[in-house]
């Protein structure tokens, strides 16, 4: 592929619910611009956006992927962002480096949850946006429908394109500016006579346009108050602004199976822009600091580029995608890491197109591309010119809200799996894992049931490392909530070298957070002095494994009685047993509680589902903090709950929701489980 300058160049992201079209629509502009030469389908598994064997299996983009194509003279940087709401990370690191966004819209089912979603996420990220009302050929299709329901989404929305039939009538589209209708056939346009029961709507659709676009420039409103005609060039000129000040939205029509409307969408993209010479300067900082530091969208500028994305490919290894922001980067040179300060060596640099690469003599100042095997570069990392020192926002963290405890199916897979696992975590940082020191689980932390499913099919695909999926354990804690008194007796004294050692104990509750605390009221030596730390130590062994469940002893006190020794056995290992036994014994004779973690929670739902939140929150055992009124007709509940009740509350919600509800929790406090729960917690851990 040719190198282009950045006026030339668009980056543009499509967003959509998943199933809206998005892989497919991408599919049919890389054939209609003669990049591929033949049309893939989802389906068949063929398509260049979709190559994971994940995606192919299960029909669902699972992670962003970059579909280049040349249209006029330009080159038209596509990115296909999964629309599964798991993976909400990759769009966000779509998001960062695209300058226009395409939200897909299928006439079919109409706007979905994730439609408004991803169209929040656009917004905030500050860059136009267009809609393409896709599936005009299916059965069912009703672009009317989908064009009222937009205007829950905001203001704005100037529909350019009227489709011409619907269903299985459907044949093209009509123009509303030219007022010109297009009949499709193999992705080719004809022009066609306007259908005369099209020709008030369009008109008055025309007119609204004209209107719109007056509005918001002050020399055209003039104009056309009085009473003067503007010219096709000025209403496209308008229109232009409007959608780069982002007040108009322009929608299209089509379908992306049947190569409809496609060629529209693509020379709206080439002519609304914007380019980013257009979107104009990159603003970081000076490392190590919060002061400003500006980059021009040139290639004369110095290098700088942001790493959007890292994937693992098994012939080239580690690739980091990058979008050049000011300068040009060139193969054969060396960069620096201004995230991680090292440099790194760039050997070639490559446009990246589905899963194949090719191979370029540079990547200039707007455009995206790839490299190999940097050393050490990671998702949202700054590369930069090292005498001209910047560094960039990096991603913003999503919520993982959902674990899976993992172990290697075989035994002595352990290392190769934590370096599987920090592989899969560095291709996808949505991905956390964690090395749970008191339940002693690796857990894989992600954003929702079907994330972390796609992860293991990827641990075991690409790095060969199959696992198994162990039930959760919660990190409960043991306490005491009354006195108890134990006596420790290691006495072996037939044969060889002997062991005794007797203590006596007490424990006592200490309040939360007191940890341990060991007194020794030995009286007259009935210990000798070098043996009573000898009994804290073996107290302390039994507090770290549990006196009871297996679960880490906390809030004691511990009181050394009394004892007794021998002169020839006693010896520190005697006294250690000895003390882990009457430790043991003590707890028993107090009756060992159970303390579970809580968690802080906060969803955030429509309003129709409060009820049902509440209710699904007090069966878990929550307790409602207060509810609050939120823009967008949701409701924030804040709640406590034990996280033993809400570790698969990503699922519940999403199901509660219809996918609408979002959360997030974190840790709060301990607190003890009610006795008869603590006693089957108890009782199960034994029977372990
Ligand atoms: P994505 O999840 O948004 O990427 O959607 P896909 O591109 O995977 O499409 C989902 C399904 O809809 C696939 O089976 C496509 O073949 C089908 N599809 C996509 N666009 C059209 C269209 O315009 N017309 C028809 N009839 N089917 C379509």
């Amino acid at each position: 592929m040719k190198s282009f300058s950045g006026e030339k160049i668009r980056n543009v992201v499509l967003l959509g619910h998943q199933g809206a079209g998005k892989t497919t629509l991408a599919e049919g502009l890389l054939f209609l611009s003669g990049t591929t030469n033949r049309m893939g389908s989802v389906l068949d598994g063929n398509t260049v956006c979709d190559f994971e064997p994940e995606e192919i299996k299960k029909t669902i983009s699972v992670s962003l992927s970059i579909a280049p194509f040349e249209w006029k003279g330009h080159k038209i940087n596509l990115m296909d962002a999964p629309g599964y709401a798991d993976f909400i990370g990759e769009t966000q690191a779509a998001l960062r480096v695209a300058d226009a966004a395409v939200l897909v819209v299928s006439a079919v089912d109409g706007l979905q949850v994730q439609h408004e979603v991803m169209w929040r996420m656009a917004r905030n990220a500050g860059i136009p946006r267009l809609v393409f009302v896709n599936k005009l050929d299916r059965e069912r299709a009703d672009f009317h429908a989908v064009l009222g329901s937009l205007k829950t989404l905001g203001k704005g929305f100037a529909p350019v394109d009227l489709p011409l039939g619907e269903e299985h009538d459907f044949k093209g589209i009509v123009d509303v500016l030219t007022e010109k209708a297009y009949s499709y056939v193999d992705g080719k346009a004809t022009e066609s006579d306007m259908p005369p029961d099209l020709a008030s709507e369009a008109a008055n659709l025309h007119t609204q346009i004209v209107e719109s676009v007056a509005e918001n420039d002050d020399d055209l409103i003039v104009k056309y108050l009085e009473g003067e005609e503007l010219t096709a060039g000025e209403v496209s000129e308008g229109l232009h602004s409007g959608v780069c000040e982002r007040n108009v939205f322009p929608v299209l029509v089509g379908s992306a199976s049947k190569l409809v409307g496609l060629d529209r969408l693509a020379d709206l993209m080439v002519e609304m822009g914007p380019s980013p010479v257009e979107v104009g300067t990159s603003v970081g900082t000076k490392p190590g600091s919060e002061e400003p530091e500006e980059r021009p969208t040139s290639p004369d500028a110095p290098l700088s580029a942001f790493v959007f994305k890292t994937v693992s490919d098994p012939y080239v290894g580690r690739v980091s995608l990058f979008k050049v922001l000011s300068g040009v980067m060139t193969p054969d040179s060396t960069v620096h890491n201004f995230s991680t300060g090292v440099d790194e060596r760039i050997a070639h640099v490559f446009v990246p197109r589905g899963k194949d690469h090719e191979s370029v003599s540079q990547i200039t100042a707007g455009d995206i591309g790839a490299v190999a095997k940097l050393s050490d570069t990671h998702s949202g990392d700054t590369l930069a010119d090292k005498a001209h020192p910047i560094v960039y926002e990096p991603l913003e963290p999503v919520d993982r809200v959902i674990a899976k405890a993992i172990a290697p199916r075989t035994k002595g897979d352990e290392d190769k799996l934590m370096t599987a696992l920090s592989k899969i975590q560095e291709e996808d940082p949505a991905l956390l894992v964690e090395r749970n020191p008191e339940t002693h689980q690796t857990l894989l932390w992600g954003t929702g049931d079907t994330h972390l499913d796609v992860a293991l099919e990827r641990l075991s695909r690409k790095h060969g490392v199959e696992v198994e999926e162990l039930e959760l354990r919660i990190p409960y804690r043991e306490t005491i909530t009354s006195k108890g008194k134990g006596t420790g007796r290691h006495v072996k004294q037939s044969g060889g070298h002997g062991q005794y050692a007797i203590c006596h104990l007490e424990v006592e509750p200490l309040p939360q957070g007191g940890g341990f605390e060991y007194e020794d009221k030995i009286f007259g030596g009935a210990i000798p002095n070098q043996f009573i730390p000898s009994v804290a130590k073996g107290v302390e062994k039994t507090m770290a494994e549990g006196a009871a469940a297996g679960y880490p002893v906390v809030d004691v006190k511990v009181t050394l009685m009394d004892g007794k020794y021998h002169p020839v056995d006693s010896s520190d290992m005697a006294f250690q047993v000895a003390g882990s036994l009457g430790f043991r014994e003590a707890m028993k004779d107090a009756g060992v509680a159970l303390l579970e973690p809580i968690m802080d929670l906060e969803v955030l739902v429509p309003d129709s589902h409060l009820g049902d939140i509440m209710g699904d929150l007090n069966s878990k055992r929550g307790r409602i903090q207060g509810t609050e009124a939120v823009a967008g007709g949701r409701q924030l509940v804040k709640a406590q709950a034990p996280m033993a009740e809400v570790t698969r509350y990503a699922i519940d919600l999403r199901s509660m929701t219809g996918g609408q509800g979002t959360f997030r929790s974190t840790f709060s406090h301990y607190e003890q489980v009610p006795a008869h729960l603590a006693e089957k917690i108890i009782a199960e851990a034994k029977s372990n």
